[in-house]
């Protein structure tokens, strides 16, 4: 009842293709990596522009990684809103259906990149995956992935980070997602029943922040769906109005 298919090119190509194809959802896998050894946690990107269902799929992800790997999760409760400054966003921002990006271990961390490098820690990354999509999109149709780094017309040779213990990031998210669309392609919903945490989606997520430089000077929580919030570029001045 899936259909997986793999998206090569540039970013933008793979997304206008999968739009093409009227994917139900669309998966860019990577891994994380830092100049220190220690950073370690789960998180998921998200387009400036995503739907709801991006961001509540994307935080189970991210959650369901922290929960079966013990680590922790970052971003706002799982997610990065266009990502990290902005990178990210484009590797997101022209599909048409719900669509994240993951980051779910760190392959700087030699703890984190035994995982990612041994067949056990690659099963559970495309369990969970499975899941999310079994989950979320429980009506089968075709979902679209594609390799972070990996295919890209302009730059064919990049692999992306370096695994710790040898290897490369995108050849890992390969792995991983070719497990995952095993999974997909051979699941019979009659034999299982998964148990998708019923998120209540009661908690506002409308937050208004300054950001300088990369810091938070202002936070705007009680801002509404329903609220005004116009941008007076000549007076720069914020008009939030409560309707
Ligand atoms: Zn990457």
């Amino acid at each position: 009842m899936y259909d997986v298919r793999f998206y090569k090119g540039n970013y933008s190509w793979r997304q206008k293709q999968a739009n093409r194809d009227r994917c139900a959802a669309y998966v860019e896998h990577h891994f994380n990596a830092t100049s220190s050894t220690k950073s370690g946690y789960s998180v998921v990107v998200v387009g400036y522009n995503c739907s709801e269902t991006s961001k509540r799929w994307g935080r189970w992800y991210a959650n369901q990684i922290g929960k079966e790997f013990k680590v922790p999760v970052a971003g706002k409760g799982g997610i990065l809103i266009g990502g990290y400054n902005g990178r990210g966003n484009g590797n997101l921002k022209r599909t048409n259906m719900p669509a994240i990006l993951l980051e779910p271990l760190f392959v700087s961390n030699p703890q984190h990149a035994s995982w990612v490098r041994s067949t056990d820690g690659q099963e559970k990354l495309a369990k969970v995956l499975a899941d999310s999509i079994i989950g979320f999109f429980p009506d089968g149709s075709r979902i679209g992935f594609s390799v972070g780094h990996k295919y890209k017309t302009n730059r064919p040779r990049d692999r992306g980070a370096a695994v710790h213990g040898g290897g490369a990031e995108a050849d890992y998210a390969e792995i991983v997602m070719e497990k995952t669309k095993h999974i997909l392609e051979s699941y019979d919903p009659a034999k299982s029943a998964p148990v998708q945490d019923e998120e209540k989606d009661d908690k506002p997520d409308n937050d208004i922040r300054v950001i300088k430089d990369g810091k938070e000077l202002w936070l705007h929580t009680e801002a509404d769906d329903d609220d005004d919030i116009i941008w007076d570029e000549q007076n720069r001045i914020l008009h939030i109005t409560t309707r």
